[in-house]
């Protein structure tokens, strides 16, 4: 069954280092450091209308505070499932956002098609990400995973064939801490 969302793409004003993870950890990485400095797309109306083209959700929510502040809400409690022991607080709090919305089942022209309602459209994008993240820790939770470098706190889902994937970005975390090794072997004169 087709969501009927269409699919995301890139919005040229998406500063963000990595894009393109399934809806609910591209929440997580709404938050990124670069060069020790962190940032959070998440800090204006602005960068959440920018968050919302880049998820393709921006003809189904809108950029406003309410939307705003229910989205800073939920990628906290994605956070804490993620990064935290699983606890029945957070769970609670995950549960809360689910039962904001539901899951409509129609069919389209193009075949059967699955609708989300929410009581309250800001509640929508983070209903979305919420339901995003049951679908990934039903099929793969292992495979979601955090960057391995120690001071980067963007989020993946490993779909290489073994599960050997470690950085967010080979280009950037990888070659850091290739670098950083490389540095240490040569200190050491090993
Ligand atoms: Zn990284």
């Amino acid at each position: 069954m087709q969501p009927e969302e269409r699919p995301p793409q890139r919005d040229a004003a998406d500063p963000r280092p990595l894009v393109g993870e399934p809806l609910f950890l591209d929440l997580l990485n709404t938050r990124w450091i670069d060069d020790g400095v962190r940032h959070d797309l998440l800090d204006s109306t602005d960068g959440l209308a920018v968050w919302l083209r880049s998820a393709g959700l921006d003809e189904r929510a809108t950029a406003d505070r309410a939307t705003l502040d229910a989205t800073v809400r939920t990628r906290e409690i994605l956070l804490a499932l993620v990064d935290e022991e699983p606890s029945a607080q957070s769970a609670d709090a995950l549960n809360g956002v689910l039962e904001r919305g539901a899951l409509h089942l129609r069919l389209g022209l193009g075949g059967p098609q699955n609708h989300a309602r929410t009581d309250d459209p800001a509640w929508l994008p983070s209903w979305l990400a919420a339901a995003d993240y049951l679908r990934l820790m039903a099929d793969s939770p292992d495979r979601v995973k955090p960057c391995a470098h120690p001071n980067c706190v963007l989020h993946f889902h490993d779909t290489t064939k073994n599960g050997t994937r470690r950085w967010c970005s080979m280009a950037v975390c990888g070659n850091r801490a290739k670098a950083a090794r490389h540095y240490e072997r040569a200190k050491t004169g090993r």
